[in-house]
């Protein structure tokens, strides 16, 4: 499990792509459930993150101290402590090298407190040179390698966090990885 303080650092970590130095990714923002609650567009500026949801709701998200409030005086969200709860996703896609992804779990809003809560990336995708994909499953702390280009079956194994920098390295773990499973 790979959790967050505050939604400013999931965001650092998003946008940071582990295969491009000083290359931002591309974020986005949905809401959900789907068809009852939606982010329709968004625009962050330091540390506030304004949302503009559908039935006309617009929020602001302190992302510091995870506080949501919204900006028209109403809170559209419903305080019914049996109705399924909403949140936020949040993804990270790198369009320089077009080969890491990262998925947020759901960023649940917690509509008493009002606060964005379990602030965790879920999955991330990592391709590399054309031939790997590592896919790195943070709720169970484990990754899937597999070789992209002949398929095959993926070999699952306890996660580790690599040092993409050194991409040669890399390579020859994942080699030995697929060999040795
Ligand atoms: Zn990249």
């Amino acid at each position: 499990m790979k959790t967050f303080k505050t939604l400013q650092e999931l965001w650092s970590y998003f946008l940071y792509c582990p295969l491009c130095p000083h290359v931002e990714r591309v974020i986005d923002i949905s809401g959900g459930p789907a068809e009852t609650f939606k982010v329709l567009s968004f625009k962050k500026k330091d540390h506030l993150l304004y949302l503009n949801c559908n039935k006309g709701g617009k929020y602001i998200i302190n992302c510091l101290d995870n506080s949501i409030r919204s900006d028209i005086g109403q809170y559209i969200i419903p305080v019914f402590p049996n109705l399924p709860f909403f949140f936020l996703n949040i993804t990270g896609f790198c369009k320089k090298c077009n080969a890491t992804f990262a998925y947020s779990g759901n960023l649940v809003i917690d509509p008493i407190a009002k606060l964005i809560t379990n602030i965790r990336i879920e999955y991330q995708d990592i391709y590399i040179a054309n031939d790997y994909n590592i896919t790195y499953n943070y709720d169970y702390d484990t990754m899937n390698i597999f070789k992209s280009i002949n398929g095959g079956k993926p070999c699952s194994l306890p996660l580790v966090e690599f040092d993409f920098f050194d991409i040669e390295t890399v390579i020859k773990k994942l080699k030995a990885y697929i060999l040795f499973s």
